[in-house]
């Protein structure tokens, strides 16, 4: 058996890219034996199995767990009815409920839904309807996204164009990505208020910019609340509500990022709602199928829409082969309603404590420079870059899967984990970070 599993390895390593990684020089990988509830089974290289609790429900994804039994019957039963139609001309039964759903939990003004197979294609959507908006509005000028340091939303080109330029390796692409207008980071912590110094300097930074560049900037893009894979960053719901206001003042659509926050990670369903901001057009993903499968979606206003269709083209310039896959929709109600049918901000408030309790002793590590939780997310950072594979083994060897970057140690573990398995995470993080840290 491990002699198959080393040949597969060998393959692996031969042959596939995996996320950001190198061929000539790739990073270990370890194979997936099975995984269920919140523990992935792991090949230990040596014929036998290690089991480790996801810390990462699959990057923000598996917040109800591995083989759920209501997501798992849900495929199924969308298997025995159809598996996928083209989206053209023809319509179904779970697409309809889970637009009917998604406008129902997001904030109101948001009426129409466009579904999509990936984040990134989601937020490549929202800048196009974005970019019609203003042409159907006789706004020809208005071709840039204002956003802010920091952020991430996604690899294809558009979102690439407004993730962080340092962190997003924009240097690389010079020539080929579309140069946005970038203001300062908001000022760190969810807990500012609107009236600190600190909030209101970033405050007028970022009206001057939006000032300045009013006629080019067809809409404002960022993750409201916390900044994801650009640093694990939260910041206070007062600057999502300058940032709203600067909108409506020089007539940009505000797009919120949701794809990492949505579905209640950061304590309230939608992040946005910390806020009580709405946007003209939102993005959802990630957990949005409880991570069985992959889906998106944009999100929009009716003034929106309408401007749309009712401009040049009369139509949203976009229509993907597996738009709105009826498996992924039909998992993604069933994993909406899932979460829905229980108190799950009460689930994320005990991970939230959980955390924040399990946490605490690793803000006394030398090693540690930072410790944040919000949510369901903790986040620890380090004096400097993370040694990857040496942390990965080490938090492992404590019954914990984590993936590091850059100087970050962090988790948004599964909501159905129990306190015992969040203290363990966290306990797992600290004792990583003092053995590898
Ligand atoms: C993950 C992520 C994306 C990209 O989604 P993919 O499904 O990986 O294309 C965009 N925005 C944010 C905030 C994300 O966390």
């Amino acid at each position: 058996m491990s002699q198959s599993v080393n040949v597969l390895l060998q393959q692996d390593s031969e042959l596939l890219w995996h996320p950001y990684s190198s061929l000539t020089a790739p990073s270990p990988v370890r194979l997936v034996r099975g995984a269920s509830g919140v523990r992935l089974q792991l090949d230990d290289g040596a014929g036998g199995t290690v089991e480790a609790i996801d810390a990462m429900a699959s990057w923000w994804c598996m917040i109800h767990g591995y083989r759920n039994p209501v997501l798992d019957a849900a495929v199924k039963n969308q298997v025995d009815d159809f598996s996928h139609v083209m989206f053209g001309g023809l319509t179904h039964e779970p697409a309809i409920r889970l637009a009917e759903r998604l406008v129902e939990i997001t904030p109101a003004s948001l009426q129409h839904v466009f579904f999509c197979d990936s984040g990134s294609v989601s937020v490549e959507v929202a800048i196009k309807l974005a970019l019609q908006y203003q042409v159907a509005r006789g706004n020809n000028g208005r071709t840039r996204m204002l956003t802010v340091r920091g952020g991430y939303h996604g690899d294809t080109f558009a979102p690439m164009s407004v993730c962080d330029p340092v962190n997003g390796m924009h240097s690389l692409f010079t020539g080929a990505l579309k140069e946005q207008v970038f203001g300062p980071q908001p000022p760190a912590d969810f807990d500012r208020s609107a009236d600190d110094p600190e909030l209101q300097a970033w405050a007028a930074a970022i009206s001057d910019l939006a000032e300045q560049h009013s006629d080019e900037i067809a809409a404002i893009i960022v993750e409201p609340i916390l900044q994801g894979a650009g640093g694990m960053y939260p910041y206070s719901p007062a600057c999502l509500r300058v940032l709203r206001e600067l909108a409506d003042r020089h007539g940009f659509l505000l797009i919120l990022d949701e794809i990492a926050t949505g579905f209640g990670r950061t304590g309230t369903l939608f992040a946005s709602e910390h806020a009580d901001v709405e946007p003209d057009i939102l993005c959802v993903g990630k957990a949005l199928t409880g991570g069985y499968l992959t889906l998106a979606a944009m999100l929009c206003t009716t003034d929106v829409a309408r401007t749309v269709s009712d401009g040049p083209g009369g139509a949203l310039m976009h229509g993907p082969t597996f738009m709105a896959n009826p498996l992924a929709c039909a998992v993604a109600l069933a994993s909406i309603d899932l979460l829905l049918s229980q108190d799950w901000a009460a689930r994320v408030g005990a991970i939230s404590a959980g955390l924040s309790a399990g946490l605490a002793g690793a803000r006394e590590l030398p090693a540690v420079k930072d410790v944040r939780v919000l949510g369901a997310v903790g986040v620890v950072q380090l004096g400097g870059p993370v040694d990857l594979p040496r942390m990965t083994e080490a938090a492992l060897r404590r019954g914990v899967w984590v993936r590091p970057f850059r100087d970050l140690v962090y988790t948004m573990p599964p909501y159905v984990c129990t306190d015992e398995e969040i203290a363990t995470i966290a306990a797992g993080i600290t004792g990583a970070i003092e053995e590898a840290g």
